[in-house]
């Protein structure tokens, strides 16, 4: 066995597998069948090449000639076609290439007389070597036209693309410029030019090129690991094998002695790293179930000192207001002279306790809402109701505790506004509240009430020229016990529980809550909106 017998059988096998395994990676993509089309158009062209090879009389030569010749005209084709495919430019050129494979055709055609391949002769080692006819030369002037096109476009594809891609059409480019440059060594003896096919094995570099940005780049889309492709390497050498008797076949067995250890050595090794992944997993797996457990464990305590906190906050609201009530009430009648006549002087100091008992009974009566609506005992006795006529009289209330401080207290409301749905009671606590607390924070200026209807609800809000609010207490006002920075300092009795409550008492209603102040010093805004109780009165925005 010489060296073009086996460099042809390289090229062979190499494109057969290459082929089929580009092939059955994705058999839908178009570029993947194109390729293999063209492997198996090399492979078809080489199977010819080995038996021309061995062929030991000149009929079977010219027979095998002819038939390896059928391959090398269709190379260019089917290279084309993968390279419009590649390039996504067959759509566009779909004439040209119906075109060429009618011209390529007649050669095809003209290979069955003399007129291509002439006959077989002996030629420096080779026993017979094929002789052009008169039509071959037209054949090789056509044939390297459409390599050079093919690979031009390529190279045209290359100057243009961006990465990834880039770097794919370049080992292709590179595989095919190699490996056609191999293969055209087989020419120059077709006219008696003393140049052997010594490149010949080059064009199985393609193949070599090819796999590799599979492997490195997943082109076309496929992605393989090194013990996949030990196994392919290891079928292609075995298949080789088949057509070796002589010395090759000691160096083939070699080859396979190497691969074998290697791909032995690499599964054991992934087998390895597979079980030390399968532990470490498990270990991740029970200490994330022991954490788990952990947590809902503390979430179930969190829950139970939950519960007791608001109990207790209950009880001892509870047992508090019993007896301040009572206080209340004896001030209230001392006050009153019912026990003999009170002296000036401890008149004025029955009158601070009895507003200091009040503001206790006040804060009392927070607590034990906040634990009445946390705790779900809090009822509410939903109906519709005009909105407006209970802001106007609870403005009305306020009149006079805006005048204490100089400000001016005013109520607008858009004209025939629908009713909402909500209960009437705890909206007063709220409105009252949001009063209130624009008269605390404002110390000059006016305080503007106003009502107005949104498309399926209707919107208060308390604007006021008050000390406003900093951005970043905004969105924490409404939590419990939560007051403004500094706050301490303008109003020392402040809870931070009435925004609290009235976010609670909006959103268990079906309503919102919110406020809005373009910073220190600059007013702020409180609002509220309720459901209309009518949605027929709905109205659409503009
Ligand atoms: P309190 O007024 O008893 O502190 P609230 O829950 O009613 O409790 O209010 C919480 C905080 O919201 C207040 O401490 C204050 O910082 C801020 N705040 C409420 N209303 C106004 C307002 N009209 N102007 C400026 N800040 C306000």
């Amino acid at each position: 066995m010489n060296i073009y017998i086996i460099s042809t059988l390289i090229n062979f096998s190499a494109s057969l597998f290459l082929g089929f395994f580009i092939f059955f990676s994705n058999k839908k993509e178009r570029v993947n069948v194109s390729f293999s089309l063209f492997s198996f158009n090399v492979a078809f062209w080489s199977l010819g090449y080995y038996f021309w090879q061995i062929s030991n009389n000149s009929y079977w030569a010219l027979f095998w000639s002819r038939f390896l010749m059928a391959g090398a005209i269709f190379i260019p084709l089917t290279y084309l076609y993968f390279v419009y495919c590649f390039t996504g430019l067959l759509n566009r050129r779909k004439k040209f290439l119906i075109f060429s494979f009618f011209i390529l055709f007649i050669f095809f055609i003209l290979n069955f007389s003399s007129l291509f391949v002439n006959r077989v002769e002996p030629l420096l080692n080779f026993k017979f070597w094929p002789i052009a006819g008169p039509a071959f030369s037209t054949f090789l002037f056509i044939w390297f036209f459409y390599v050079i096109y093919s690979t031009y476009i390529l190279y045209k594809k290359y100057i243009v693309a961006e990465g990834i891609f880039r770097i794919q059409i370049i080992y292709i480019l590179v595989g095919m410029v190699v490996g056609f440059i191999g293969g055209s060594t087989n020419y120059f003896l077709w006219y008696k030019i003393p140049i052997p096919p010594i490149a010949n094995i080059l064009v199985a570099f393609y193949v070599v090129a090819v796999a590799y940005a599979i492997i490195k780049h997943h082109l076309m889309n496929i992605k393989v690991i090194a013990t996949e492709l030990f196994a392919a390497l290891l079928i292609l050498i075995t298949f080789i094998q088949i057509f070796q008797t002589s010395i090759y076949s000691i160096v083939i067995r070699m080859v396979v002695f190497v691969i074998t250890t290697t791909f032995a050595f690499l599964l054991i090794r992934s087998v390895l790293l597979e079980v030390h992944r399968r532990e470490e997993m498990e270990r991740l797996a029970k200490e994330l179930q022991k954490t788990t457990k952990k947590l809902a464990a503390a979430n179930k305590e969190l829950q139970r000192l939950d519960e007791a906190k608001s109990e207790f906050l209950s009880i001892a609201s509870h047992q508090l207001r019993t007896p301040l009530t009572v206080i209340k009430g004896y001030i209230s009648m001392i006050q009153e002279g019912s026990f003999g006549q009170v002296p000036k002087l401890i008149g004025q100091s029955l009158e601070k306790v009895y507003i200091s008992t009040e503001r206790l009974i006040g804060l009392v009566e927070s607590l034990l809402n906040i634990s009445r609506i946390e705790s779900g005992r809090l009822e509410f006795d939903i109906k519709p109701f005009d909105l407006a006529e209970t802001v106007k009289v609870i403005v009305d209330d306020f009149q006079s505790k805006a005048k204490v401080k100089n400000l001016k207290l005013e109520f607008h409301s858009e004209p025939n506004l629908p009713s909402v749905s909500a209960d009437p009671q705890k909206i007063k606590e709220v409105i009252s509240n949001l009063i209130d607390n624009s008269i605390k924070y404002t110390t000059k200026g006016s305080i503007m009430v106003g009502l107005h209807q949104e498309s399926q609800s209707v919107v208060f809000a308390c604007q006021d020229t008050g000390i406003g609010i900093l951005p970043e207490d905004l969105p924490r006002l409404f939590n419990k016990f939560t007051r403004g920075k500094g706050m301490m300092q303008v109003y020392t009795e402040g809870t931070g529980l009435g925004l609290y409550f009235a976010r609670m008492v909006l959103e268990n209603m079906g309503g919102r809550i919110w406020a809005e102040s373009a910073g220190k010093g600059k007013g702020s805004k409180f609002a509220f909106s309720l459901p209309l109780s009518d949605k027929s009165k709905a109205r659409k925005i503009k």
